[in-house]
């Protein structure tokens, strides 16, 4: 309906136009010459004059005899227009515009109100838009209508959800047995792990209305503003019966009030979280709506959320395995021409991604066979393709790289790969570059990590050396005072690990088997030797790496040297080198 209204704005737009363009052309014609009174007499004495034209203003306009018009002065005297008249000229009065004048004015004037008044209803109706345009009725748009066939993978969450369908469809058999179904569902898992997707399915399913809200919509609007939208959400949803209501990012309203330090109290939020509980208690079991929530983090979200009778249940929607990366791929390839794909070993390479990642990795070689006018998708365009959604894209223009920066690129890759092959060969360095991408590393090294839910000590050590591994190059080969901010990210990602390893997985001396995070407002006193202690055992983990470099020195070199001639070195090139 918006769509609609949005064009009748042009109406009012193009008559406005139209009259304007009227006026002018009739101001034109009937610009005339002006002529002095005295000349005007001079007309009047030769009986040259035909008509007067008089109306309330200083002017006249005087039509000759031969057709030729003029104005001048009106002296606005009775006397005159006595006096033309006993001469016998026509005297027409005038005090109303010509009709080619009136028309457009008032169609001018017409447009110009109608479109303040359709600017202001706009701007008015500012709050009641925001509060309808999120909602999108996908059963009534026919292609996006989904069912669980376009969600691979996620077998126990679809399963769960197959109930909630079931229910939508005959909540007569429920109510017989007197089983009370969830009001509320929580999808909770990483992003683009198909969340949206299963909650469209089960709409799709079922064969109801899907209204989707986001909860960050409510973060930085006026307060009040995010409850009316939630009560309008609700009113259009039970005016359709049955439906489906998602609310994406639930955490941004629904996130834990009163804990340390995220327990900063926004009225907002608070407000359109009561207005959701009220709602979600407000409509009963029969009246065929389920709610759906998607998060990231299920442990961030307020109790009050949690309890029976709202969002009672918690459904996992977790990162495909190989498996289901496989039926993830193959779904996205089947419309997609594509030749000769191991689509098996793609699932193998692609750990951790989640089905967004692998979604947009076929997109990506897709887009790549197209500019090949490739005649299908090879895995070629899928090697290339991998490297680009995992790294960015390489830049094309580097004549402007200097040799001195390349060289500690292959220097600083090389130690990453170097390390990579003796600490974790779990871990296949499938390719090493100096080519930089768009993302803005210099380099990098790609590893295919090992499919595993957990891992072990000596698993974390060694990895925090690998990405260690590009810096002691660097200092082994240039020096302590060449070293470069090409480590930037590594010492993100090593930090990241160590402060782990002793806040939350109990490896520490510090903590013991405590979880820093679950101390609350104790937290501050501990926060100073955990440093410490991070520091302490990544510079210890660092000084082996250094070690474990010079006694592979030429190795090292061999590498880096190998890829400043290549640029770009695949796993079995390396394998060859390491003989
Ligand atoms: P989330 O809501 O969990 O962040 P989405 O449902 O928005 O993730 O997923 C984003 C996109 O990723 C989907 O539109 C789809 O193309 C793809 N995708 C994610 N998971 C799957 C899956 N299990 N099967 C097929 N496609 C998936
Ligand atoms: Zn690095």
């Amino acid at each position: 309906m918006n769509k609609i209204k949005k064009y009748y704005i042009v109406i009012p737009i193009i008559t406005a136009i139209l009259s304007l363009i009227v006026l002018v052309f009739a101001s034109f014609n009937t610009t005339i010459v002006n002529k002095s009174y005295s000349l005007f007499t001079e007309d009047l004495n030769s009986n040259n004059i035909s008509t007067v034209i008089m109306d309330n203003s200083s002017k006249m306009t005087v039509l000759l005899n031969n057709g030729d018009r003029y104005s001048t002065d009106n002296p606005q005297t009775n006397t005159l227009k006595e006096s033309l008249l006993l001469t016998g000229i026509e005297v027409k009065d005038q005090t109303i515009p010509p009709l080619a004048k009136t028309i457009p004015i008032v169609i001018l004037a017409l447009s110009m109100l109608s479109l303040t008044a359709m600017l202001v209803t706009k701007s008015k109706s500012g709050g009641s838009s925001i509060t309808y345009m999120d909602m999108h009725d996908f059963s009534k748009d026919k292609n996006s209508a989904l069912d669980f066939d376009a969600v691979a993978g996620n077998e126990e969450a679809k399963e769960s959800l197959m109930d909630i369908v079931d229910f939508l469809k005959n909540p007569e058999k429920y109510q017989k047995y007197g089983a009370r179904m969830p009001k509320g569902v929580i999808l909770y898992g990483s992003p683009g792990t198909g969340k949206t997707l299963l909650a469209k399915a089960v709409a799709g399913e079922a064969g109801v209305p899907f209204y989707a809200l986001s909860g960050s919509d409510f973060v930085q609007v006026y307060v009040g503003v995010g409850a009316a939208r939630v009560r309008n959400l609700f009113k259009k949803a039970k005016s359709d019966g049955k439906a489906v209501i998602f609310i994406d990012e639930i955490d941004a309203i629904g996130k834990a009030r009163g804990n340390g330090k995220n327990g900063s109290s926004n009225d907002e939020k608070d407000q359109t979280l009561n207005a959701l509980l009220t709602e979600m208690s407000g409509f009963g079991q029969e009246e065929g709506i389920v709610v759906i929530a998607a998060t990231n983090r299920l442990d961030m979200l307020d109790d009050a959320l949690l309890r029976p009778g709202r969002f009672d249940r918690h459904i996992e929607v977790s990162l495909p395995d190989v498996n289901a990366r496989e039926k993830i791929l193959s779904l996205h390839l089947k419309n997609k021409p594509h030749e000769n794909l191991n689509i098996k070993d793609i699932a193998k390479k692609t750990v951790y991604f989640s089905g967004a990642k692998l979604e947009s990795l076929i997109n990506e070689s897709a887009i790549l066979a197209a500019k090949d006018n490739s005649d299908s998708i090879t895995s070629n365009h899928i090697e290339c393709a991998y490297s680009i959604t995992l790294a960015g894209y390489e830049k094309k223009e580097r004549s402007y790289l200097k040799e001195e920066d390349k060289l500690l690129t292959a220097y600083h890759e090389a130690g990453h790969g170097l390390v990579g092959m003796l600490l974790l060969p779990q871990d296949k360095v499938s390719k090493i570059t100096i080519i930089p991408t768009t993302k803005g590393a210099g380099g990098y090294t790609l590893t295919i990590p090992e499919d595993t839910n957990y891992h072990r000590i000596d698993y974390l050590k060694n990895k925090i050396k690998v990405s260690l591994a590009g810096r002691a190059a660097e200092e082994i080969i240039f020096g302590k005072d060449k070293i470069s901010t090409g480590a930037h990210g590594d010492i993100s990602q090593s930090t990241d690990i160590a402060l782990k390893m002793v806040t939350e997985y109990g490896m520490g001396e510090t903590l013991g088997l405590i979880k820093l995070s679950s101390v609350g407002s104790l937290y501050s006193s501990y926060g100073n030797p955990v440093i410490e202690e991070c520091k302490n055992l990544v510079n210890e983990l660092y000084d082996e790496t250094i070690e474990l470099l010079n006694e592979n020195r030429a190795f090292l070199e061999k590498i880096a040297l190998e890829l400043l001639e290549k640029e770009t070195l695949y796993e079995d090139e390396l394998n060859k080198l390491a003989i």
